[in-house]
């Protein structure tokens, strides 16, 4: 947590104050603790990010949602929200993209609100498969079927589970609580829907498929048509940047001080990100950038560093897997350069 630079002025002057009755020790494991980098290190990091990346023509648009296509691929901007809600931004980040599947992780966290964790484990289930999002193979092949949720089936399954009136009521409580997660409200990219909606047979099979195995809790087109509509939210890379701030900040909204997802249900949260964020390529974002992220072909990666904040990266290029070239190749440079990778004994102050 940055603020906790604060007090290390006083920790100074305390230790000063004391005098030789503080044991050196006491000092040092202090100095060590798990402090966020300081602000102007911060500050330069994702500005040296922004710079040493924002030439990277690798990667292509998805195309397969043709609005997606079309979208200005130069676009390119980094937020970074801590946990005490400061911001650091560069590049578009007032732009509105589509969530896409950056939506399944708030989804998630609605339905562990409605049913509790163990019951949307036992229904959905959190084992990465293996293969592109939206695999029908996975789903014939995977005992639980679903996958996880946030492959397309397990992502859809999840989203049958809201409960609601009837479909516009199930919607209208998904948009809400994204909303709550950003601190401000979020509207539906109207064109984004219907760029998908007529265009997304593959995820009305998947959820036919499920209801073979019934693994889908609720009308199964029904239940796609509300999960296309969850991913043709539009954010911004500064939104976004807050909706992670709220997952780092043990689901409580740094800018509302609202308590959006128990505190309980975050490492689910993240545990699934760590398993499958990314798809097929998370098991190689383990390996090199060790933060629990989201991907979605909209081109946003969202990136949470627990207890200290979270960035997003917008940038529509992307590779094989349907990950943002450029907002990996950041957000990989930024954890590596500030040592937040969790799996690094850095990021709690072991070094
Ligand atoms: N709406 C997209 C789909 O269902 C989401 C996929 C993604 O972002 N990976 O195909």
């Amino acid at each position: 947590m940055l603020t906790k630079k604060t007090h290390f002025p006083l920790l100074a002057v305390l230790v000063f104050v004391a005098g030789s009755f503080t044991p050196l020790s006491l000092f040092a494991q202090e100095h060590r603790s798990p402090v966020a980098p300081r602000e102007e290190k911060f500050k330069a990091v994702v500005n040296e990010a922004f710079e040493k990346f924002k030439n990277d023509t690798r990667g292509k648009n998805a195309d397969y949602i043709p609005y997606l296509a079309q979208v200005d691929s130069k676009l390119f901007g980094i937020a970074a929200v801590t946990t005490d809600n400061r911001i650091y931004a560069i590049g578009d980040v007032d732009y509105s993209f589509s969530i896409q599947s950056i939506s399944k992780v708030f989804t998630l966290a609605l339905a562990m609100q409605e049913l509790g964790a163990e019951e949307v484990f036992q229904k959905v289930g959190s084992e990465p498969t293996g293969r592109p999002f939206n695999s029908v193979v996975a789903v014939v092949d995977m005992p639980t079927h679903t996958g996880n949720p946030f492959v397309n089936a397990g992502a859809i399954a999840t989203t049958s589970l809201i409960s609601g009136k009837d479909a516009q009521g199930k919607w209208e409580k998904i948009l809400a609580f994204y909303g709550k997660a950003a601190g401000e409200k979020l509207t539906l990219i109207e064109d984004v829907y219907k760029s998908e909606a007529a265009t997304n047979a593959g995820n009305k099979a998947l959820s036919m498929l499920l209801a073979k195995y019934d693994r889908i809790y609720a009308d199964p087109l029904e239940s796609v048509d509300i999960y296309t509509k969850q991913c043709s939210v539009g954010v911004t890379a500064k939104q976004l940047a807050r909706m992670g701030a709220m997952l780092a900040n043990n689901g409580i909204n740094p800018a509302t001080g609202e308590q959006v997802i128990r505190t309980e249900d975050i490492p689910h949260v993240l545990a699934a990100m760590t398993m499958a964020g990314l798809y097929d390529g998370s098991g190689g974002w383990a390996w090199r950038v060790g933060l629990p992220a989201k991907s979605g072909v909209g081109g946003g990666i969202l990136a949470v560093a627990p207890g200290k904040g979270a960035i997003a990266v917008f940038a529509p290029p992307l590779d094989e897997a349907g990950n943002s070239v450029k907002a990996q190749e950041v957000i990989n440079y930024v954890a590596d350069q500030l040592d937040i990778n969790l799996y690094s004994p850095g990021s709690v102050g072991l070094k």
